[in-house]
């Protein structure tokens, strides 16, 4: 049974643990699950702040520009309005009106606090500049390539920002022209520092960058990435931007930004990673701003940092939330499995104990069976039994039926036989008149039809039906009187009797003469076995056994042979010669005591000749003297 239950355990355990690893793998999707859509659910929502917040600084930084580059926009043109400005152009060849020209672009630059204020007459060439007195002073230069000459000349205002080609740098710049009645004498321009406007964004938190319609950086609070491209710049941009010598030697290198955003509306997520992306480039939200007046476009470029972080701390809680939900339905179900075990272990075992009832009481119904089976069997049996012993109890009587025609017609035959010649010769006799001897003849006659009745008397005595009147009997007075009997006989056998009695008051319930057949018949039996002896002995014994009385008759005779000892009870059983003994002795004696309520039997004595016990309920005194009342 063991066996099965192991055979049983082994794949419910691998199931359990299949079921284990299925709920583990199970619970693991969908915490995955929970821990991305965490992630992309907040991600969303700390973005979008970021966003909002970026727009914000977005409108800030441009209203900024805007407002710093306002400042200076109408300055060319109201000095394009002035009179004496008209004059210096006019005579813009004259040496003298250059020398004031100079001055008053120095002075008017120095108010304004413009980078630079020149003066380029029709032909595009400067011939008065504020820096007339630098280094590099920009009179005498011609920059006809510059779109806002070409602006200016054609009566707009001009605007352009550029890489200075003079002085190296950027700036942004108005141009306005100078009307000397119909046509137009020379431009007025002032160029701003970017560099100022620049240096007031670095302190902040994001990035702001300002590109060219071509997409590159000019002003950046990231040094390094200024005049670098957001993307790779065509042959067209390329030729655009050499005509207009607006980055005039400079290497316009596309920057490595590795784009993230994941599809959809949302804002644009980037990566600047400098000349490669490289991973763990920190992250930009990035919002763009068109101002198509100054001719670019603003970018700012928001950290993410601060969003991620609060999404990677959403998703650490919600890990620890699905963590928590796990224990609790581990704990759950470990607990649902005891129950569960438990219940099945219980189920189990009242099985078992029905099963075991069910076998029990088969085993019972079985051995009812049996036991039905075998008494029937024995019934059948007893009845065999019962018929064959009624067979045997015929055969037996029939036999001795046969036993007793055989002995009764050889008894009754030979005197019969003997009569018949007896009284043949007495009638001879008395025809001879020989009477003496006659009568001799008759007498034996006589003696024997005596014979004839005597063993008519037994054959009476045997089928008698029994006497029921008994009565209390001393024993020993029952001896005595048998011995009296028999004196005549013993004293003709000169035997030897002995009597060994301790008590004589011994009585029995029985039948006086009854009795005495009994022993008489003993002791003449006794005195058959030992005839020829010349003095046979016979010795008598009463004695008392608990409540028995056992009254004992030993000769010294040859004994009984031990094949005949059953059957010397049985009726004409008798050794003895034809004429000597009928074998209805012993056979009678049987039925007497029997119906005394006692018991005879025979043995051979160890030291020789036979010994026959007759064994009779002893009465007990008060019991015998109340009856005998
Ligand atoms: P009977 O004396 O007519 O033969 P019993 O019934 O008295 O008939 O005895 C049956 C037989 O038992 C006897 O023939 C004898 O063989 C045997 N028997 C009886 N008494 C004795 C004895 N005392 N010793 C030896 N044999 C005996």
């Amino acid at each position: 049974m063991s066996d099965s239950q192991d055979q049983n355990a082994r794949p419910a355990g691998a199931l359990r643990r299949r079921g284990v690893v299925l709920g583990l793998t199970g619970a693991a999707a969908i915490m995955g699950l929970v821990l991305v859509l965490t992630w992309y659910w907040t991600s969303g929502l700390f973005l979008d702040q970021t966003h909002g917040r970026a727009l914000a600084k977005l409108d800030l930084y441009a209203s900024n520009l805007a407002g710093a580059l306002g400042k200076y926009q109408s300055v060319p043109k109201l000095m394009a309005l002035r009179g004496d400005v008209v004059e210096l152009f006019r005579s813009s060849e004259d040496a003298a009106a250059q020398a004031r020209a100079n001055r008053l672009t120095e002075t008017v630059n120095r108010l304004t606090g413009a980078e630079d204020t020149y003066f380029m007459d029709a032909g595009g060439t400067t011939f008065a500049a504020s820096n007339w007195n630098s280094e590099r002073p920009f009179v005498g230069h011609n920059f006809t390539y510059r779109p806002y000459f070409h602006q200016a000349m054609q009566g707009e205002l001009g605007r352009y920002f550029a890489l200075g080609t003079t002085s190296g740098k950027r700036g942004y710049y108005f141009a306005s022209p100078v009307a000397g009645g119909d046509e137009v004498l020379g431009v007025v321009v002032v160029k701003i520092s970017l560099s100022d406007i620049e240096a007031a964004w670095t302190a902040d938190e994001e990035e702001v960058i300002v590109t060219d319609p071509h997409g590159v950086i000019f002003i950046s609070s990231r040094p390094e990435w200024r005049f670098r491209s957001l993307a790779a710049l065509d042959a067209a941009a390329l030729q655009a931007i050499a005509e207009n010598r607006r980055y005039e030697a400079v290497d316009l290198r596309p920057l490595a930004i590795e784009e993230r955003t994941l599809g959809g509306e949302g804002p644009r997520l980037i990566a600047i990673g400098g000349d490669a992306a490289v991973p763990g480039v920190p992250e930009h939200l990035m919002v763009s701003k068109a101002m198509p007046e100054a001719g670019w476009t603003v970018h700012v470029l928001a950290s993410t940092h601060l969003a991620r972080s609060q999404s990677l701390t959403a998703v650490v809680v919600a890990a620890l939330v699905c963590l928590l939900t796990l224990v609790l339905a581990a704990l759950i179900q470990q607990r649902r499995s005891r129950l569960v075990e438990r219940i099945e272990y219980q189920r189990r075992a009242s099985s078992e104990l029905e099963q075991r009832v069910e076998e029990r009481t088969a085993d019972l119904t079985a051995a009812n069976l049996r036991l039905e089976r075998e008494i029937t069997e024995r019934q059948a049996a007893e009845a065999d039994l019962r018929q064959a012993q009624d067979d045997l109890v015929q055969a037996g009587k029939l036999a001795a039926l046969g036993q007793m025609s055989a002995a009764l017609s050889h008894e009754f035959n030979q005197p019969l036989s003997a009569i018949r010649t007896y009284a043949d010769n007495a009638r001879l006799l008395i025809e001879r008149e020989r009477h003496g001897e006659a009568s001799s003849n008759l007498r034996r006659i006589r003696d024997l039809t005596v014979r004839m009745a005597d063993i008519s008397k037994h054959l009476m005595t045997f089928a008698r039906k029994p006497q029921s009147e008994l009565r209390p009997l001393v024993l020993a007075e029952i001896l005595d009187e048998t011995l009296d009997f028999l004196r005549i006989r013993l004293e003709r056998a000169d035997a030897e009797v002995s009597l060994q009695q301790n008590d004589r008051s011994l009585r029995v319930r029985a039948g006086r003469v009854r009795l005495q057949h009994v022993v008489l018949n003993l002791v003449a039996n006794a005195l058959d076995a030992m005839e020829g002896q010349e003095r046979p002995k016979i010795e008598i014994t009463l004695s008392e056994e608990s409540d028995r009385v056992v009254i004992a008759v030993r000769d010294h005779g040859p004994g009984i042979d031990s094949a005949q000892i059953d059957r010397i009870f049985d009726p004409f059983f008798t050794t003895k010669d034809v004429g000597k003994g009928l074998g209805l002795g012993l056979s009678i004696s049987y039925n007497i005591v029997k119906d005394f309520e006692g018991s005879i039997r025979a043995e051979n004595h160890p030291e020789g000749g036979a010994v026959f016990f007759v064994i009779l309920p002893l009465l007990p005194v008060r019991d015998a003297v109340l009856k005998s009342a």
